[in-house]
């Protein structure tokens, strides 16, 4: 169990303090780097709504929680105001020992291809890969900045979605796109979710016991965003996502590959602008623009009403699956486990039992029993029949973990 405010071992705990800000919130562990996947993390805030007129800033420990719905101006006004409220329960970040602050930045473009300690010269190259991810790079550096002015007494590290795969194979990074006009605006697949696939990637050789060097596995990251990975020996050689997380799977809110053309046709036939297309792409497609809603429980719900629309939208979903995971299974030449994660691949066993259909010719055999979970199992498990070749596994993600781990690392060197 994690530690209270109120427990005297928690000044001896080294923590980490991790931030993932976003446009409009920022969301933040303390966590023991330590601590086993399933531990609950000792203080979960978020602060929402920032630059709206009702802010709000919501901070939990394992005992007691703290909330403040005012207006809050800017980040660094929220982060401020956030460390406060974790002050009056008594585990400020003065009162804690923390030993670093670890940073979720979504694109490392190609000069990442791992975590790094941050000072001004890392600043201002994340900075530089801001025309890459536009959407997200700018609020991660405002969190690194205002969180460095705060806690200017830690080491603060750099944690990238997209370095996972730095290891992409030339053939499986570029596209059929002129070369020239590639390299001059650095187009080509980056991958995203590299920290989830990374961290559950790692634990399927452990619960198979055999050497991370011999396993060829497909890891499904499915949760609002959603992508899947083909890593060979412990490296990606392939990955559904591309310049940006739009690419890919069917999405909560995101259309996934789509045909290029699309975009033209929109524009010439529907007169729309690029950021009109850009929106209706990564926030108005994808489930929620094919059945109204994104939520996998709502989506079930529906189907089992016979709405038409969410059992459509839940076919192209599943289809879209398979034709990744097959084709995973093909570049890697032999699979030996499938691994599902995220929000929707931990919980929706509806998703797992589809996805994962019909395919015994392939060595593939779910465990019906074992894929609704029955046992209750809190941590990894394998849902494929003990006679299945290629073995199905639910691992759950935990990417603040993954980079509490990263920056303690990096902090003690
Ligand atoms: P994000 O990509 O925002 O981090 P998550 O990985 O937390 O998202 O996944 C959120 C999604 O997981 C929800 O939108 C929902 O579709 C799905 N989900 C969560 N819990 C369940 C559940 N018990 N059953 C089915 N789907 C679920």
């Amino acid at each position: 169990m994690a530690p209270s405010e109120h427990d005297p071992a928690a000044g001896e705990i080294e923590f980490v303090l991790v931030l993932n800000s976003g446009s409009s919130s920022i969301k933040f562990q303390v966590l023991d780097p330590s601590a086993d996947a399933h531990e609950e993390p000792f203080i979960t805030g978020i602060v929402e709504k920032i630059g709206e007129p009702k802010g709000h800033i919501k901070i939990a420990t394992a005992t007691t929680k703290m909330e403040d719905s005012r207006p809050i101006l800017s980040h660094s006004v929220g982060l401020e105001r956030a460390f406060g409220m974790m002050s009056l329960l008594g585990c400020g970040p003065q009162d804690l020992n923390l030993i670093a602050v670890g940073h979720r930045v979504v694109h490392g473009g190609a000069t990442f291809s791992e975590p790094v300690l941050i000072d001004d010269k890392m600043v201002a190259e994340i900075e530089k890969l801001v025309p890459l991810a536009p959407l997200h790079n700018p609020a991660n550096i405002d969190g690194i900045k205002n969180a460095r002015a705060l806690l200017g007494h830690v080491p603060h590290v750099a944690v990238f979605d997209t370095a996972f795969f730095s290891t992409l194979p030339e053939h499986a990074a570029h596209y059929g796109l002129n070369k020239e006009v590639a390299d001059k605006y650095n187009i080509r697949r980056y991958g995203f979710h590299g920290t989830s696939h990374e961290f559950v990637s790692r634990a399927v050789p452990k619960i198979m016991g055999r050497e991370p060097e011999k396993i060829n596995q497909i890891t499904l990251h499915l949760g609002n965003g959603a992508s899947a990975a083909a890593i060979r020996g412990g490296e990606a050689i392939d990955t559904s996502m591309g310049l940006t997380p739009l690419a890919g799977l069917v999405m909560g809110t995101r259309t996934g590959d789509i045909d290029p053309s699309v975009i033209f046709h929109l524009a010439r036939a529907g007169g729309m602008k690029v950021d009109e297309i850009d929106n209706l792409f990564n926030r108005n497609s994808g489930l929620k623009g094919i059945a109204g809603v994104n939520d996998f429980r709502e989506i079930k719900e529906l189907i089992d009403q016979g709405d038409h629309d969410a059992t459509l939208a839940y076919e192209i979903y599943i289809h879209q699956l398979r034709r990744f995971i097959g084709s995973y299974m093909l570049i890697l030449g032999h699979t030996d486990a499938i691994t599902f994660t995220a929000g929707v691949g931990e919980n929706a066993a509806f998703v797992r039992k589809d996805a994962m259909a019909d395919l015994e010719g392939f060595g593939i055999k779910i465990d019906e029993d074992r894929n609704l979970n029955k046992e209750g199992v809190e941590g990894p498990r394998v849902i494929s029949t003990d006679d299945s070749k290629i073995k199905v596994f639910v691992v759950p993600t935990n990417e603040e973990l993954a980079i509490a781990q990263y920056a303690m690392e990096l902090a003690e060197q």
